[in-house]
């Protein structure tokens, strides 16, 4: 039967999440707030909705407001894309509550895996190896010291309810733990409103790499195998790969980590998609960090490789239906997807810089698909996540991908603002990341953001003999007309 699904996001995601339930034969509800009347997602959506205000607090963080909205127009279900009430529990059992279906895992599983502390005692108890470190949150200063003797410097300080790579510092001393305590728990308070703390080993030249689950309500939990996404900055990822280049032809490794990312997810019971994050050390040993319960932002690249829609799997789970798939080994990789994350930020600098898009263009080869919420006019405001597109390639194999990226990125036009687009060029031309050779510390160790410096100052001497060049054709001009 049709049910009113209201995307409960904006941005890309509020339009990949519209296009599934459109295309599963629901109607799609969207929002559209006063800053950003022109919202492109609305386009895919069949009802619209008005939240006043233009600050996240009063629209797409409003609770009270969103389920106001939701009971005057009869929803069915709510989408909350990423980011956001993506994790909120409290938003999942109010839900729950109005008879309305939240689309994501049901509300324990947010309340025990959205807590990087609890979901690593769940692990534990799943029998999953963790990061050496405190297992709950640690209270003061002295306990953290006394946990970092034990497992040895360098430790993290993490926030138990971060997320984005915010709040999160690494110490290498007793020193440095003193003076970063108080302040990261200030900051775990201002961003997350919760200002518990863990202590961890911190792991060096280690890769993220991540499973993706996909369950449903009847108890099937189904793993579409790693990406790895160890291309970070400030703790950040920009570039994700599916398959992970550093597990590569190793088989039995990707079979245990994908088959204890299923075992994690089938303790709680998990029924819907969702990602088991892992750390891995250079001799490929593999440590639990957290579950995001929710659809992710680099999702696409598993769906290229595998071909499961993960999100029109996502929204069949929370309504009970049976998921596309019926058998783990119906899922196979079939070549090799690169995401590169289109963030409007400083190139040089790496911070967000807003600002209004003037042109956009592309001339893609076969294989590259852009999700994005990008236009002419299109305006990147500073309440916002800086992430406005993602390019997604997908090849016969990891060098067919990397040929069609440097293609599509070179062929993306965008005007007007400043992006990250110059930094994805430079890494795709360079030979670690052509090699498949790289850790999270990949940015600051190779340092690509040095070769986009020099880049930008040879523009800058383009532009400006292209300016000197227009100025002495105007005098010509001016010459021939007098
Ligand atoms: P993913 O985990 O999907 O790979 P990110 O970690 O970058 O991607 O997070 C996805 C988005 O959600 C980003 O826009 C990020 O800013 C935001 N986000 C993630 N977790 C939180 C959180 N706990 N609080 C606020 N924003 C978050
Ligand atoms: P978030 O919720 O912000 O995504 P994560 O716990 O997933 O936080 O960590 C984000 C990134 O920080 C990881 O991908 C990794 O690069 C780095 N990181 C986190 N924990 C560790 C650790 N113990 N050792 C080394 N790097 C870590
Ligand atoms: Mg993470």
């Amino acid at each position: 039967m049709s049910k009113r699904v209201l995307v409960c996001n904006r941005g890309e995601i509020a339009i990949r999440v519209a296009k599934a339930v459109k295309e599963l034969g629901h109607t799609a509800v969207g929002f559209w707030t006063d800053n950003e009347p022109n919202a492109p997602h609305l386009e895919y959506c069949d009802i619209w909705i008005h939240l006043p205000g233009s600050d996240n607090t009063t629209t797409y963080l409003n609770m009270e407001l969103i389920l106001e909205k939701a009971s005057e127009y009869e929803i069915d279900a709510i989408h909350p894309g990423y980011g956001f009430l993506s994790e909120n529990t409290t938003f999942a059992k109010k839900l729950n509550e109005k008879g309305i279906v939240f689309i994501g895992p049901h509300a324990e599983a947010i309340e025990k895996m959205g807590d990087k502390a609890i979901s690593k005692q769940v692990a534990k108890e799943a029998g999953v190896p963790v990061v050496p470190g405190s297992v709950g949150e640690v209270d003061s200063i002295e306990e953290a010291k006394k946990i970092a003797a034990e497992i040895k410097y360098p430790v993290l300080l993490k926030a138990v309810a971060g997320g984005g790579g915010k709040g999160m510092r690494v110490c290498n001393d007793d020193k440095e733990l003193e003076k970063n305590f108080e302040p990261v728990k200030r900051e775990a308070q201002s961003s997350f409103g919760n200002p518990g703390l863990l202590v961890e080993k911190f792991i060096v030249n280690p890769h993220h790499i991540e499973v993706q689950i996909i369950a449903d309500k009847a108890g099937n939990v189904f793993h579409c195998f790693e990406r790895e996404c160890s291309v970070q900055r400030r703790h950040q990822k920009i570039i994700e790969e599916a398959p992970s280049p550093f597990i590569g032809e190793d088989q039995e490794v990707r079979e245990k980590i994908c088959q204890t990312a299923v075992q994690l997810a089938k303790q709680v019971g998990y029924d819907s998609a969702g990602t088991v994050e892992f750390i891995m050390g250079e001799d490929k040993s593999f440590y639990f960090l957290e579950m995001n319960t929710r659809i992710q932002v680099e999702h696409p690249i598993t769906e290229e490789i595998t071909r499961v829609d993960l999100v029109a799997n996502m929204i069949k789970a929370a309504f009970g239906d049976s998921l596309d798939i019926k058998s783990q080994d119906q899922i196979q990789i079939l070549g090799h997807a690169i995401e590169y994350r289109i963030c409007a930020e400083d190139p040089v600098t790496l911070l967000p810089a807003p600002g209004e898009v003037v042109s956009f263009d592309y001339t893609f080869p076969q294989g590259v698909r852009f999700d994005h919420c990008i236009y002419p006019g299109f305006e990147v405001r500073p309440e916002f996540d800086p992430m406005i597109g993602k390019l997604i390639v997908v090849g016969y194999d990891r060098d067919v991908a990397l040929r069609k990226s440097r293609e599509a990125l070179s062929n993306l036009y965008l005007d007007g603002i400043k992006t990250n687009k110059a930094l994805h060029e430079i890494i795709t031309t360079e030979e670690n990341f052509i090699a498949g050779k790289y850790s999270t510390h990949y940015i600051s160790e190779v340092n690509p953001v040095e070769r986009v410096e020099s880049l930008k100052s040879d523009d800058d001497l383009i532009l400006k003999a292209l300016s000197q060049e227009l100025n002495y054709m105007r005098d010509v001009n001016e010459v021939l007309h007098y």
